[in-house]
């Protein structure tokens, strides 16, 4: 029997779900690129990001994924040999030190695997033993989206502060921008990086560095750096097309200012706390499915784990069955899982990825939880049941309170 026409729902994190009206802002001709509406909107575009960066700074706009931001950062501000530190809490955090290494930065880690936080005595030791301000940059990541592991961004700027340390701070909110609190100048961040895709609610292809007067006095003093990426031109552009250096994103323009209209009319507040329970909800029913069986949250801890997405893992235990049953027949595809390798992890198919990210109801939420408990007695996972029912009654009490 087959049940699973109507609306595919896709769990995964990043690119997200695009809301309707951003779809359609963009089945329209091409416009002038020399210009008139398009210049308004790439304005109330870098205006809106840096509202809900919550900075004082400047927006760089480019046409790329997340890694292009990656490059982008490292590019205006480094130069060959400046060491700088990676902080890695999942996988994403060392494939930028990675591209650092590919730039010829002299990159330091402080790795910690798929499962572990960061552990700021280790960072504050690294940063008190380096009397002579050698590190040049902290390269974080605010919420790793394979582990699932969020990271307390202000924390490690305190731990910079006690020690008086000069080194620029960089912060990729790529997965939850928008999703997860944000306040870049009260949190010190010189750069914070994000892209289109994932709680801009947009289709891949924008990326933002949000940047400060110190981010923007310090790549002044870079002489030699790729001519695209070089954030310059774009912030004093003599011409328009200079913000892009060439041709602009016409219709990727549309989708972000629909989205960004939809995100301004809902307020920032809102977002947050919408993620916040909505993430909670996926968490009510995790919490009882995994009272018995294997299937367990990838972050112990509710504070350390990200607003946009949730790992869930059952180590040693098959969960492929689970995830095509789902797929098959109740139209939600849930996220791979990224980094669990090894027999530990059944070669990836112990762990998948539950996306709570952007365009986001409650049914919308209850639909994916229950197809997952659902799949869990279909393909006899293991579990404790009522998980839907612990959540459900979360959230209708957040909603009222
Ligand atoms: C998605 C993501 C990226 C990479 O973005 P791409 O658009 O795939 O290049 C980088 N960092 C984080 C935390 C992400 O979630």
């Amino acid at each position: 029997m087959k049940a699973s026409n109507g609306k595919i729902h896709r769990a995964l994190p990043g690119p997200s779900i695009i809301p309707d009206k951003v779809l359609q802002a963009m089945q329209r001709p091409a416009p002038n690129i020399y210009g008139g509406e398009l210049e308004n909107i790439t304005h109330s575009i870098l205006e809106e990001i840096a509202l809900l960066a919550g900075t004082k700074g400047r927006v760089v706009l480019y046409i790329s994924n997340g890694h292009g931001a990656w490059e982008a950062a490292i590019s205006n501000l480094f130069r060959k040999g400046d060491k700088v530190l990676i902080i890695s809490t999942g996988v994403f955090g060392s494939n930028w030190g990675k591209m650092a290494d590919k730039m010829g930065l002299n990159t330091i880690y402080l790795e910690y695997g798929m499962e572990d936080i960061l552990d700021f005595d280790d960072l504050a030791k690294i940063i008190s033993n380096d009397k002579n301000h050698e590190i040049k940059g902290i390269l974080t990541v605010q919420s790793d989206t394979a582990s699932s592991i969020l990271t307390d961004i202000n924390k490690v700027r305190h731990v910079l502060d006690e020690h008086n340390h000069p080194a620029l701070f960089l912060v990729d909110s790529i997965a939850c921008f928008g999703c997860d609190e944000m306040h870049m100048d009260k949190w010190g961040i010189d750069v914070l990086l994000t892209a289109s895709q994932k709680g801009l609610m947009a289709p891949p292809g924008l990326s933002y560095l949000i940047i400060n007067d110190k981010a923007e006095e310090e790549a002044k003093k870079i002489t030699e750096k790729s001519a695209y990426w070089d954030w310059g031109p774009r912030l004093e552009p003599s011409k328009f097309y200079e913000i892009y250096c060439g041709t602009a994103p016409t219709h990727l323009l549309f989708a972000q200012k629909a989205a960004l209209d939809i995100i301004r009319e809902e307020g920032k507040d809102n977002i947050i706390n919408r993620h916040l329970i909505l993430a909670k909800t996926v968490w009510k029913a995790i919490e009882i499915w995994q009272q018995e069986g294997p299937l367990n949250f990838n972050v112990k801890h509710e504070k350390n784990r990200s607003k946009a997405v949730t790992t869930v893992v059952a180590k040693k235990f098959d969960l492929k069955p689970l995830k095509d049953w789902v797929e098959t027949n109740t139209g939600v595809e849930l996220g791979i899982s990224l980094g669990f390798d090894g027999e530990d992890y059944f070669n990836g198919n112990s762990a998948f990825r539950i996306a709570h990210m952007g365009h986001l109801n409650p049914h919308m939420i209850l639909g994916v939880i229950s197809s997952i408990e659902m799949g869990l007695i279909a393909t006899n996972v293991p579990f404790k049941l009522g998980g839907v029912e612990n959540a459900m009654t979360y959230l209708a009490e957040a909603i009222n309170s």
